[in-house]
C-alpha cells in the first residue's frame, strides 16, 4: 500500500462504528469491567487494551495506528504535546550515568530538557555538528546511549546524514532518535534510514490547522516495549478531542504537504533572487549545502525554511514585519496559514556557533496562493527599504 492510501485508511474501522467514516471521540477516565475476572485481567499490557482513560481509548488508538502506519512503525503512542513526546523518547532509553549526543540544530526546548532535567538526573549531554558523518565516531563515549537527530533543524535547516549517523551509533551500542516534525512523517521515513525511535510534534503538520496540541512517539521492534512503559510511567496522555483532530489531520496530510512543498519552493526561489537576501536556507534549493542529502533521503520539502537578510536595523525590521497582511507572526507552524518570525540561532548553539551576519527570518509557507504571498513579501521589502 502506498503512503497516500495509508494516510486515508489506517486506524479507521467504519463498519464497526455504524458505517460512520470517522472514529468516535471517547471521553473517558473510568472504564467498567463486567466481572471480577475481567477486572483482574484488565492490565495495560499493550497499547490496545482499554483499561483506563490515561492509557488510551479507541480514539487514541485510531490516531496511534494511523501515525504508526505513516511512519512505518510497529507501534506509536500519543502525548499531550510534541515536547512530551521528546521527553518520552529520551526517557525510554536513558538512565543515570549515560551520555547523550544531541544535534546542535535541535529544537531549543529539547536542549533545555537535556541541560536541565536530564543533567540533574546524572545524564550528560553533549552537542554535535549536525553536518557530522563518519567523524561522529570520535564523539561517541563508552557510555553514549543515544544519538538525537532532527533533520533538517527547524531554525537553521541543516540536513543530517541519518544512515551514517545511525550506523555509527549502532556500532557503538547507542540508539538513534529522530525528530521528524519537519517532514510530517510524509517526506522522510527515518526508520528506513536506521533510526530506532521517531518523534513528532503532531501539533504541526499532523494537526495541520493550528488548533490542537499533540505529540507522537513511534517505535519498531524491541523499542516498542520501552516506549510503551515509559509512556505509561509518565502519564502524559492526549485529550480525546485533540486526538480526534490529529487523526483527522493525517487523512489530508499528503495533499496539504505537497502544496506546502510547492509554495515553499516558489517563495524560496523568489527570495533567492531578491537583492536584499544573503542566502535562503531551504534544502530543496540546488544551492543549499544540504541539497544532495535531501534529494537522497526525502521525497519532498515542507513549507518551513529560513531566509537570511542583509544586516537590518530594528526599525527597518519592524517596518517590514509589522505591516505584513498574510504572514502572521507567531510560534509553531504546520497550519494552513503562513507565518514569518525573526529568529536568532546564536543563543542556542554550542558546538557550531552561528556566526552569520544579518537578520534571519523563519518562514512557514501556508496554503494561500503563492502569488499573494509573494506580493506580501515584496511589500515588506519595500517598507524595509523606506525605513533604512
Ligand atoms: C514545535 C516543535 C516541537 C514541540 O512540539 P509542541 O507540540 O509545541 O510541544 C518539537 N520539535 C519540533 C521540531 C518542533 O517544531
Amino acid at each position: 500500500m502506498k503512503d497516500d492510501t495509508r494516510a486515508v485508511t489506517a486506524g479507521r474501522d467504519p463498519h464497526n462504528n455504524h458505517g460512520i467514516v470517522n472514529p468516535p471521540v471517547y471521553h473517558a477516565s473510568t472504564v467498567l469491567f463486567p466481572t471480577l475476572e475481567a477486572l483482574q485481567e484488565g492490565h495495560a499490557r499493550n497499547p490496545r487494551q482499554v483499561v483506563y482513560g490515561r492509557n488510551g481509548t479507541p480514539t487514541t488508538h485510531s490516531l496511534q495506528d494511523a501515525y504508526a502506519a505513516l511512519e512505518g512503525a510497529d507501534m506509536a503512542v500519543a502525548t499531550g504535546s510534541g515536547k512530551a513526546a521528546i521527553v518520552t523518547a529520551l526517557l525510554s532509553c536513558l538512565e543515570s550515568g549515560d551520555h547523550l549526543l544531541v544535534a546542535d540544530s535541535a529544537y531549543l526546548p529539547t536542549r533545555t530538557f537535556a541541560d536541565g532535567i536530564l543533567r540533574s538526573f546524572g545524564i550528560e549531554t553533549s552537542y554535535y555538528d549536525p553536518a557530522a558523518g563518519e567523524d561522529l565516531a570520535a564523539r561517541m563515549r563508552p557510555n553514549t546511549r543515544a544519538v538525537y537527530t532532527e533533520s533538517p533543524g527547524s531554525l537553521t535547516f541543516e540536513v543530517q546524514d541519518l544512515p551514517t549517523i545511525s550506523a555509527i551509533a549502532h556500532e557503538n551500542g547507542a540508539v538513534v532518535i529522530n525528530d521528524n516534525t519537519w517532514s510530517g512523517g510524509y517526506f522522510l521515513k527515518p526508520f528506513d534510514l536506521g533510526v530506532d525511535i521517531v518523534v513528532q510534534a503532531g501539533t504541526k503538520y499532523i494537526v495541520g490547522h493550528s488548533d490542537a496540541m499533540c505529540g507522537l512517539v513511534a517505535a519498531r521492534g524491541a523499542w516498542c516495549e520501552r516506549v510503551w512503559h515509559t509512556f505509561l510511567a509518565l502519564g502524559n496522555c492526549i485529550g480525546p478531542d485533540d486526538a480526534y483532530l490529529a487523526q483527522r489531520g493525517i487523512r489530508t496530510i499528503a495533499v496539504r504537504l505537497r502544496r506546502h512543498h510547492e509554495t515553499g519552493l516558489r517563495l524560496a526561489a523568489w527570495l533567492c533572487r531578491h537583492p536584499d537576501v544573503v542566502r535562503v536556507l531551504h534544502p530543496g534549493l540546488d544551492s543549499d549545502p544540504g541539497h544532495a542529502l535531501w534529494k537522497r533521503d526525502f521525497t519532498g520539502a515542507s513549507g518551513l525554511f529560513g531566509v537570511l537578510l542583509a544586516p537590518t536595523s530594528r526599525q527597518a525590521l519592524a517596518a517590514m514585519v509589522d505591516g505584513l497582511t498574510l504572514f502572521g507572526m507567531g510560534w509553531s507552524w504546520g497550519g494552513y496559514e503562513s507565518l514569518l518570525v525573526p529568529v536568532d540561532p546564536s543563543s542556542s548553539r554550542t558546538a557550531v556557533p552561528w556566526t552569520e551576519a544579518g537578520q534571519l527570518l523563519r518562514i512557514h509557507a501556508g496554503l494561500e496562493d503563492a502569488d499573494d504571498l509573494i506580493a506580501d513579501l515584496d511589500a515588506a521589502f519595500e517598507r524595509r527599504k523606506q525605513a533604512s
